[in-house]
């Protein structure tokens, strides 16, 4: 006969089997994808109703389709787009308002290498054109703001752009999409998501149990990691002359503009931001890439609860020191 210890170690041992299996089974990983901002846009849930996750997953697209159409250039109706046409103050919604307080905050802090008045010269690089050229200095001149001043100013839920300067907000808009993204899953009670719209990602959560492990695209070498970090509640951006650019006579222009200039900002190859939301994280490796390795680490450095890892012109990797135990170096 057997002893009543043994029996009971393994009942328990049986019904702690039968806990883990089920939980294992329960728990299932759903990602879509769609086309937003140009961009290709990938969300994942983890949790245990399927149904659930996807219509958590198909309402965060949607809330990105609204922030599309609320920030896009293109699109003649958006709130950027009135701005852009208005000759005098006008009212805007409380997104608008929000996102426009918080770009020009960062760029204040950053020594203005952050605008979001660079819409004329967006339009004058026209990276989209199927053959780009450069732009010549006359040019730039003419639609070049004057960088020491706010692009435009806002009182109460009116904002006036200054005259002449047409507004962009091509430098944290997709960063802000991904929030709003994250808060709808939040809201459906997803715990564990990623959004990830072109390397502006949102986590929530952890991936299931463990982190999520985020790979950092190797600036020069195409489809390599350079390295990756673990995160998890964290968002995470990169800002890299590799995505958008073309070469003449051996020179990269990309779509990361100096203020001061214009041109092309010199600086970096890369610069990935960890922040605790997207929105900042986009701003601020905007900010840094325009900085240069010394300002762009000092910037991150100094902003509460931010980390990064920038990668200098000459290919040389710095971070910042509170980034060092979740990086992993390929
Ligand atoms: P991507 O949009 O490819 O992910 P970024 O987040 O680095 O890349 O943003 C680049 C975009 O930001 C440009 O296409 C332009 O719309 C805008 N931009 C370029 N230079 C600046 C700048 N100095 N400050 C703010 N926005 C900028
Ligand atoms: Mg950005």
């Amino acid at each position: 006969m057997l002893n009543r210890p043994l029996l009971l170690v393994a009942a328990l041992l049986f019904i702690l089997t039968l806990v883990w299996f089920q939980q294992r089974q329960s728990v299932t990983e759903v990602a879509r994808t769609a086309l937003i901002m140009g961009t290709l846009v990938e969300i994942k849930g983890v949790g245990s109703e399927q149904q659930k996750l996807e219509t958590a997953i198909s309402d965060a697209f949607a809330v990105m389709r609204e922030e599309e159409e609320r920030f896009s250039p293109s699109i003649s109706s958006s709130q950027l787009a009135v701005l852009n046409r208005a000759t005098k103050a006008i009212a805007v919604d409380d997104q608008t308002l929000n996102l426009l307080q918080r770009g020009l905050e960062i760029s204040r802090q950053s020594q203005r290498a952050f605008s979001l008045g660079l819409g004329g010269i967006k339009k004058l690089w026209n990276f989209s054109a199927t053959q780009p050229q450069a732009s010549s200095l006359t040019e730039i001149e003419q639609v070049l703001p004057d960088p020491t001043l706010d692009p435009f100013s806002i009182e109460g839920h009116q904002v006036k752009r200054r005259p002449g300067v047409q507004l962009d907000l091509g430098g944290i808009a997709k960063g802000y999409a991904v929030d709003q993204a994250l808060q709808v899953l939040r809201k459906a009670g997803v715990r564990s998501a990623s959004v990830n719209a072109g390397g502006d990602i949102g986590l929530l959560g952890g991936h299931g149990k463990r982190s999520w492990k985020i790979g950092i695209q190797h600036p020069r070498k195409p489809g390599e990691l350079l390295a990756t970090i673990e995160l998890r509640d964290r968002s995470i951006v990169t800002s890299g002359d590799y995505e958008r650019f073309f070469v003449v006579d051996g020179v990269r222009y990309h779509h990361i503009f100096d203020p001061q200039t214009g041109l092309p900002a010199r600086g970096c190859q890369s610069v990935s931001v960890i922040a605790a939301n997207t929105a900042e994280a986009d701003a601020l490796a905007t900010a840094a890439f325009v900085l240069g390795p010394e300002k762009g680490l000092q910037l991150l450095e100094q902003w509460p609860g931010v980390d990064g890892l920038i990668v200098a012109a000459d290919g040389s990797s710095q971070t910042t020191s509170g980034i060092k135990d979740l990086i992993q170096w390929r």
